[in-house]
Parts: C-alpha cells; structure tokens; sequence
C-alpha cells in the first residue's frame, strides 16, 4: 500500500502517519525529519535547506526530491510506505508520480488530516521535543512528567525554531498556497479519504483502520 498522509502544519499527520506504519507494517518516510537530521548532520543537503526552514519556508523542490527519490530507491519500501509531508507543491507531486511510474507502481490513497485553526494554532505553539529521541510533548495536553525533560531518555526538551508564533502564520500561508492545491488534483483521481485531526490519542487507530478498509 502506498499512501500519503497530507494536512496543514500542526494537523497531527505525524502520530497518524506513524499509527498508519504501525498498522501496515510499511516505512513511513517523513521529509521535515529527514531534512533536520540533514541539517544536524551538516550535510551539503542539510546547509541548503537550513535557511528555507528557519523561514518556515518550503525547502527548494530539488533538494526534498532527492532525497525522497534516493530513499524509495531502498528495498524496505518494495511493499508499500507512507509519506508524511511530501508531496507539498505541485512540482513535488509530479515528481512523486513519475518516481512511482519508472517502476510500474502508483499512489494508492492520499489521508487528508483536517483540524481546526485554534487546534492547529495551540498544537504548533505548545509542541515542545526530545532533541535526542525525537518524542513529541504538548505542554498543556501531553506534558512530561517532570516538566523540560524528556520521559523516554531524560534529555532537556526543546522547542523546534520554526514552532514560534510569526514563522508558525507563514507556515500555514505556505501551506494554502503551495500544498493545499495538490489536493484538488489527487481529488480528482478519487485518492483522497478525509482523517479528523482532533481525535483523542487511543481514537486514531480505529479511524485509521476504517479509512484503510475502504480501498
Ligand atoms: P509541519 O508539517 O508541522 O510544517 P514538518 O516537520 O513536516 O512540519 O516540516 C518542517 C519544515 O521542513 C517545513 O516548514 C519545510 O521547511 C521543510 N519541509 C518538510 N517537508 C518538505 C517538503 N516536502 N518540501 C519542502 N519543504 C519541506
């Protein structure tokens, strides 16, 4: 199965990209993690999209492309994988078809997560995360248990750059216009299933299952 989990910044395409893995037993493939490990790393990749981020900016269609392709190129993703966070321009999407088509396969389900502005707004602005193991914690809904330190390893939490408040707003006007219009263009294909993003943790799974079933 191949899918890709598409929605604005804050919607929660990443727990649900991860249950999706879960229940699937395919990679998920997340660009906004790759591309900070690429930064951390300072690779030639990683000095190139550190700018576009800090922004709040898409990181040029060339570099995220690159690193997609080479990492569908790997054996783990033969059986199916899901993407989440690209495709999120059009360029990328057409990039995205033709990588699949060069092996005979094809997209077979966009998730579309939607959420509310205010849910959006207080999710991006009170994520803080574990720099070393990449846990995720809400200050007001998932808080850790001893506030700053991560409950997995015990590392000082941090807020990502790009969670605070002006860059968050940019971020989500990149978002209507750069990503929003490739829906319409999945939509068209009859890919794309609607997935709440305000389901409480121990809801998503059950939703996730019922969308799945439907293909
Ligand atoms: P969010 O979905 O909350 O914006 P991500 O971690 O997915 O968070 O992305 C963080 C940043 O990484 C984006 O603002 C952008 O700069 C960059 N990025 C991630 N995926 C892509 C992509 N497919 N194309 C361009 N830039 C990307």
């Amino acid at each position: 199965m191949r899918l890709v989990i598409l929605g604005p910044p804050g919607s929660g395409k990443g727990t649900r990209a991860n249950i999706t893995g879960r229940i699937t037993g395919h990679p998920v493939i997340t660009t906004g993690a790759m591309l900070r490990e690429a930064v951390a790393a300072g690779t030639e990749y990683g000095k190139i999209a550190d700018g576009y981020m800090k922004k709040g900016e898409l990181v040029r269609d060339d570099v995220v492309i690159g690193i997609v392709e080479e990492r569908l190129r790997k054996p783990d993703v033969r059986a199916g994988f899901i993407l989440d966070g690209f495709p999120r321009s059009v360029n990328q999407a057409r990039a995205l078809d033709r990588i699949l088509n060069k092996v005979g396969d094809v997209l077979d389900l966009v998730l579309y997560v939607t959420a509310k502005p205010e849910t959006i707004l207080s999710r991006l602005s009170l994520r803080r995360s574990c720099p070393k193991c990449g846990a995720i914690y809400h200050l007001k809904d998932m808080p850790p248990k001893v506030e700053g330190v991560c409950d997995e390893c015990g590392s000082p939490l941090t807020q990502r750059d790009d969670d605070r408040e002006e860059i968050i707003l940019h971020r989500l006007e990149v978002y209507e216009q750069q990503t929003f219009p490739i829906l319409e263009r999945y939509e068209r294909l009859g890919k794309v299933r609607e997935i709440s993003g305000e389901l409480e943790i121990d809801e998503i799974e059950a939703e996730v299952k019922r969308v799945l079933k439907g293909i």
